[in-house]
């Protein structure tokens, strides 16, 4: 086929993307998220190309002692063995420096065989600095200086290194979270340099924000990058970006967030309610600006993410599902049980890794519940634990329970890391009838093995700080119902006793300036009066969910319908 107009490339700006499992370029559900899009993007055959850090240490490899303690050791990887080296390099100036930048592409090809290059930017050259040669190495790694300059790297090295790749033509750069924010003030300096300016003015702002898309994902004030803006003009060797107040704006530091924000003319929050709480939580208090945020739920790639016996199962009752998401929603039709022989076959892939993992013995017939996802103090991973005797109390009464635990917490995070121990410790004390692991080192692999192979999936984030949550999605498609309070993407998946369960300890308009207990409190009783005795007394029924779980939550959570949203309300509007 003869292509007759230039393509119109959206380039997708993301820190991390999770490109395959023991590639340590990802940390969690922001990296699984950006390799999902691509790879739905590659289905689809958008003209796309993605650039991230090549991040040559990775995030980390976590083991954990007997006391349930995190030691985390540098994942090298060997960049050449997967990635082909481009020729062409780039500089960019960091604290009065030059530092070079050279770039590797991963390639990630679709069902139909199109193409989507990612472009991994890497300072590891003998021409730099030592400090400059690290910048690329460590993901979420380093103090704020070094986030500073890696977020300089990505944004500014990464407009740069398109260039040189000739890719002249982006209608649009996605940034996925502010990360990225500054490759806005690269397209302002080009634009500036193209009509032979000094400096950009207010009229670049508005053209440029034509090209950009920002993501948020972020529902805390904390958890958006800022830095002092002396930081910010010492470490890229200028001032006149603060004369446009309108972009670079606010109190003395630099909000990447806002950046992101003043720099874009389309933003979202990653499901309904994430944009509803972004829409409230950004609005400047003094009304000197109104950001329209609107929303897509964000979704996973099913391809990836379905086990070997349930894509078995699809191929054969609805060949065609990986091109056509949605038609799994036939799978209302597929017999009760081949789902459960799939199921089943998930399950023991599952309880077979405990078992070479730890020497808890779990096996088959026992109620399973899993909870893995980074372990970040709002999670309150904890929960199910709030009340040891109670948990052992219900397992005796109603049936036995395998609970599995997985996930790593920040270096930094010491709370997290205290939830961890916590865990592992209160595991002792739960007695024969409720069985309990944490597993190492949760990765794409283990969370594949064990969003497929439990029974339930529980999630329990304090609301509304979970922006979305996608593993909840991954359990959905392999027919694990989940059993979660509403917040993020659960809100808008949750059809109580048809597709899963809510946690909700506010139900009926309650208030209460501590939810946890009473989130422990409607869990225990979830449990206890509905999710164990189904399973083990109304198999029917637990089926007629596990159906329901995969028709009705897998046609709609996926990154297939996800990206086609951004094509129409964000790339080619
Ligand atoms: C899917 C996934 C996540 C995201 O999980 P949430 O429960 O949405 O936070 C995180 N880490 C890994 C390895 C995953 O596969």
């Amino acid at each position: 086929m003869n292509e007759t107009k230039p393509q119109q490339t959206i380039a997708y700006f993301s820190m991390e993307i999770a490109l395959e499992s023991k590639l340590p370029t990802y940390s969690g559900g922001l990296g699984i998220l950006a390799g999902d899009t691509i790879r739905s993007a590659a289905d689809l055959k958008l003209p796309m190309v993605a650039v991230s850090l090549v991040h040559r240490q990775g995030y980390f490899a976590q083991t954990l002692d007997a006391d349930g303690g995190q030691t985390e050791s540098p994942v090298v990887w060997d960049v050449a063995k997967s990635c082909r080296e481009l020729s062409p390099r780039i500089q960019i100036e960091i604290e009065g420096r030059s530092v070079h930048v050279r770039a590797w592409q991963y390639t990630v090809e679709g069902i139909g065989g199109h193409e989507v290059p990612v472009i991994l930017l890497d300072t590891g050259l003998p021409e730099n600095f030592d400090w400059d040669r690290t910048l690329t190495d460590h993901l979420y790694g380093g103090d704020s200086q070094y986030r500073l300059c890696q977020e300089i790297v990505l944004g500014i090295g990464g407009v740069r290194m398109l260039r040189a790749l000739g890719h002249h033509d982006v209608a649009r750069f996605h940034m996925n979270e502010g990360h990225a924010a500054l490759l806005g003030l690269e397209l302002l300096d080009e634009r500036a340099r193209w009509f032979q300016r000094e400096r950009f003015d207010h009229d670049d702002v508005e053209a440029i924000k034509k090209q950009c898309v920002f993501t948020t994902h972020t529902p805390v004030p904390a958890g958006h990058d800022k830095f002092p803006l002396d930081q910010v003009r010492s470490t890229l060797g200028r001032d006149d970006i603060f004369d446009i107040h309108e972009v670079f704006c606010c109190e003395n530091e630099l909000n990447m967030t806002y950046l992101a924000l003043n720099l874009s003319h389309y933003v979202n929050g990653v499901a309904k309610k994430h944009g509803e709480v972004s829409r409230e939580m950004l609005q400047p208090k003094d009304a000197s600006h109104h950001y329209q945020i609107d929303h897509i739920t964000n979704g996973v790639h099913l391809g990836t993410w379905a086990s070997p016996s349930f894509a078995d199962l699809f191929d054969r009752h609805i060949p065609g599902w990986r091109e056509d998401n949605a038609s799994l929603r036939a799978a209302l039709n597929i017999p009760e049980e081949a789902v459960w022989q799939a199921h089943q076959a998930a399950k023991a892939r599952a309880i077979k890794e405990v078992n070479r993992r730890t020497v808890a013995g779990f096996d088959l017939d026992t109620f399973t519940i899993g909870f893995a996802r980074r372990a970040a103090t709002y999670k309150r991973a904890e929960l199910l634990l709030t009340a040891p005797e109670k948990l052992k109390q219900i397992a005796s009464r109603v049936g036995p329970l395998q609970i599995i635990y997985g996930g790593k917490a920040h270096p930094k995070d010491e709370a997290g890391k205290q939830t961890i121990r916590k865990i592992v410790q209160t595991s002792e004390a739960l007695g024969p009838d409720v069985r309990l692991v944490y597993l190492e080192d949760y990765d794409w692999e283990l969370g594949a093995i064990l969003t497929a192979g439990v029974d339930v999936w529980l999630n329990t984030p304090m609301p509304p700080l979970e922006a979305s949550g996608t593993s909840g999605m991954k359990a959905a498609l392999n027919g694990v119902p989940n059993l979660s309070v509403l917040d993020g993407w659960w809100i808008e998946g949750c059809i109580e006793g048809v597709t899963g369960w809510a946690i909700d300890g506010l139900a009926k308009g309650k208030k209460s300036k501590n939810r946890t207990p009473l989130d422990a409190k409607s869990l225990y009783q979830k449990l206890e009066k509905v999710v164990l005795p189904t399973y083990y007394g109304q198999r029917d029924d637990w089926l007629r969910v596990m159906r329901h779980a995969i028709a009705l939550n897998a046609p709609h959570f996926n990154t297939q319908r996800m990206v086609q949203q951004y094509v129409v309300k964000a790339y080619f509007e």
